[in-house]
């Protein structure tokens, strides 16, 4: 089975890359020669998430999937949450986002955040949606170089190490990614049987 992941990250398209079987056969988009970005003006992570998905089926006319990951920080009231990428403003760079939280979380105790992602499939035309969460908290000053985003001050329960400083076997085994992409191979190894 082949499907197109709406993505041009990278890092994501290598996290994905790892927990799919053999069976699966993933596309990203520069694998067709797409190169233009969605917009991700809406409101919530779910929407983005089936915004991505759905106006890269409309246009290619694949089975695909995307995501949206938001990062929620209890103390912030759940900023910067669907409004990630762009928290310091619209071309800020991750470097820019996470200097800005750690300004607002300086001298904060409450350290709680998540990472919630949304992955949604498109197979022939119908969309189904796959949610994964990864609790931990926010440390003090960045650390590590492996990893993107806010993986560099983003420490999951019950480890010490922020997840740049893990192999990205580990972060696969912890995060929020992993958690929604082993549902949706769930999902797609369950029909490929059933089609087969
Ligand atoms: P998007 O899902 O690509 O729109 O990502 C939203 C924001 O969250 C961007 O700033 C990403 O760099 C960041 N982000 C997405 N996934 C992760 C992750 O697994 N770790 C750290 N940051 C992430």
């Amino acid at each position: 089975m082949e499907i197109l992941f709406a993505t041009h990250n990278k890092n994501k398209l290598l996290e994905v890359k790892k927990l799919l079987p053999k069976e699966i056969t993933i596309l990203s988009l520069e694998d067709i020669n797409y190169f233009k970005e969605v917009i991700e003006d809406k409101k919530t992570i779910l929407e983005n998430s089936i915004k991505k998905a759905s106006e890269i089926y409309q246009i290619t006319t694949r089975n695909c999937f995307a995501d949206d990951t938001g990062l929620e920080v209890e103390e912030l009231g759940g900023k910067p949450g669907v409004l990630s990428k762009r928290f310091a403003g619209t071309n800020a760079n991750s470097n820019d986002n996470i200097k800005k939280l750690l300004k607002l979380m300086e001298n904060k105790s409450n350290r709680k955040a998540r990472f919630v992602t949304v992955f949604s499939l498109i197979i022939d035309g119908k969309i189904k949606n796959f949610e994964g969460i990864c609790n931990g908290h926010i440390a003090k000053e960045k650390k590590g170089n492996k990893g993107f985003g806010y993986d560099s001050i983003f420490i999951p329960s019950g480890e010490k190490l922020t997840f740049a400083e893990m192999e990205i076997d580990k972060k696969n085994m912890l995060a929020h990614r992993a958690i929604a992409v082993k549902k949706l191979v769930f999902f797609l190894t369950k029909q490929f049987n059933a089609n087969s």
